[in-house]
């Protein structure tokens, strides 16, 4: 079960989360909202700024996508 979910939106369908099980384990999930693909990273990482670029980072191997301060949002904490 999630403690606490942050998103951040990658141009208009890229979307990047980070999902924290205890205070100590973030586990990183990308998505494209148009396609419906989800990647996940395996390993789960243990400091939140550590997962936040790893899913940066991960979106935009997985995607080709290139982040720009007009396309890109911030990191929000997501409230289910
Ligand atoms: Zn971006």
């Amino acid at each position: 079960m999630a403690i606490q979910t942050w998103r951040r939106h990658h141009g208009h369908t890229l979307v990047a989360t980070v999902i924290g099980r205890t205070p100590e384990t973030y586990a990183v999930a990308v998505w494209d909202e148009a396609s419906g693909t989800v990647h996940r990273l395996q390993k789960e990482l243990q400091r939140l700024h550590s997962a936040k670029a790893a899913a940066d980072d991960l979106i935009r191997r997985t995607f080709r996508h290139t982040c720009t301060l007009e396309a890109c949002g911030q990191w929000l904490i997501w409230t289910v």
